[in-house]
């Protein structure tokens, strides 16, 4: 069996021993109820807010801003329908972009189900939302623009800011689904005027089934799920203690070595793009060419089908993606590539290849060597590429 050799943390990443090692007491030892009043249930409290602390801080706000949930999507989906169910009498309509996770795209079919009205802004063919569109969309019945900070498939960063200055100005709420930017991208949600923003604790070496979303104070939304009072009665079920804890300890890492990492992700995807542009013809770069995710790279290898890749690479121990992780079930061509102008045949060959902490240099030319290897042989095997190479 080769070693394996993991280029997929856009899906997630393995969690970090640090973070296991705060989060276990609070399995066996410290395993109070963070609502019970005896000793081991305000030591679970107690870690819940300094962990509420620590993802505030993160991202220049307050601990009383932060909301726990149980993933990256019930964040997206605690934001959107929060919002508009709190603000119907207000209006009905909602921008959003054809390029979101399912979290969020998914979220507003369903409010559209329920007589919301919503906008799907279109992408160039780098995948940046036009600010002209936008603002053109907007109409006295706009209650939420919900904008993703950076693709999750091809890496691209919206323009954040100018957004969040557009949202203002029209007094409309402002969402982003940053569960691929943070730890990648610094953010700080008042400079940005975000109003509310979900992330996901396994994308930045947290472990999986721990979210979290950022709601500014005075920003009316509701809670969509009932039970308890938990999270200020925002968001009911017993406080996942260890959860909290690893998110909170994740987060504090990740801005530890902020710029040591990313510059390493970034030296990683670069390297990786001139190789595979010097030693593979035939192929296109997906997303903005700089202004994109770190570790981020996305390339469409022509007359190729992503999922033979994927299966050849897997045999030489190589872990990627030919889409978005959660939607990489289907074989339908992926809905970002599609977006952004690629034809069918041409999506379908593309691969996301995207950088972490245990990668190094030779791990990319490993990856590289192969993929000249594969890409070679499934050409050869394409009647299309065959008739290519006569001409
Ligand atoms: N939003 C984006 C942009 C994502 O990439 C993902 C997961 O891949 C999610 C939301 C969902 O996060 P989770 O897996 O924590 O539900």
């Amino acid at each position: 069996m080769e070693k394996i050799r993991y280029f997929d943390h856009a899906a997630t990443t393995a969690t970090k021993e640090e973070v296991l090692k705060e989060m276990l007491p609070y399995f066996t030892l410290n395993y109070g109820n963070a609502s019970s009043i005896y000793s081991i249930g305000r030591k679970s409290k107690k870690a819940v807010e300094e962990s509420r602390h620590k993802v505030a801080y993160a991202i220049g706000t307050e601990a009383k801003e932060i909301y726990f949930t149980s993933c990256g999507s019930e964040s997206d989906n605690l934001a959107i329908k929060g919002v508009a169910f709190a603000n119907k009498e207000k209006g009905n309509h909602i921008i959003t972009t054809k390029i979101e996770h399912p979290a969020v795209l998914h979220t507003c079919q369903h409010l559209e189900r329920e007589g919301f009205r919503v906008t799907y802004l279109n992408v160039d063919n780098e995948g940046l939302i036009n600010l002209k569109e936008l603002e053109e969309s907007i109409t006295p019945q706009t209650i939420l623009i919900s904008v993703m900070f950076a693709n999750n498939e091809i890496g691209t960063i919206q323009p954040i800011k100018e957004i969040g200055e557009i949202a203002k100005r029209y007094n409309i709420y402002f969402h982003t689904d940053a569960v691929q930017a943070i730890g990648n991208v610094r953010i700080n949600v008042n400079e940005l005027n975000i109003d509310l923003l979900s992330m996901s604790a396994h994308k930045f070496y947290g472990p999986k089934g721990m979210g979290a979303l950022y709601v500014r104070s005075g920003v009316k939304f509701e809670k969509i799920q009932d039970g308890g009072h938990q999270e200020r009665n925002m968001r009911a079920g017993t406080e996942n203690v260890a959860g909290i804890v690893g998110l909170g300890k994740a987060i504090e890492l990740a801005y530890e070595n902020f710029d040591e990492y990313n510059k390493k992700l970034t030296d990683l995807r670069d390297y990786y793009f001139s190789q595979v542009e010097e030693k593979i013809p035939d192929i296109k770069i997906n997303g903005h060419r700089t202004k994109r995710l770190p570790g981020n790279a996305n390339i469409s290898f022509e007359f190729i089908e992503g999922e033979s890749l994927l299966l050849y690479l897997d045999a030489r121990g190589i872990c990627a993606s030919s889409g978005s992780a959660c939607t990489s079930g289907s074989l339908d061509p992926s809905h970002v590539l599609l977006a952004i102008g690629l034809p069918h045949e041409i999506a379908h060959g593309s691969l996301r290849v995207t950088f972490g902490d245990d990668n190094s240099k030779s791990d990319v030319d490993f990856l590289v060597e192969t993929l000249v290897e594969i890409v070679e042989k499934l050409r050869h095997m394409s009647p299309l590429y065959e008739e290519k190479s006569e001409k």
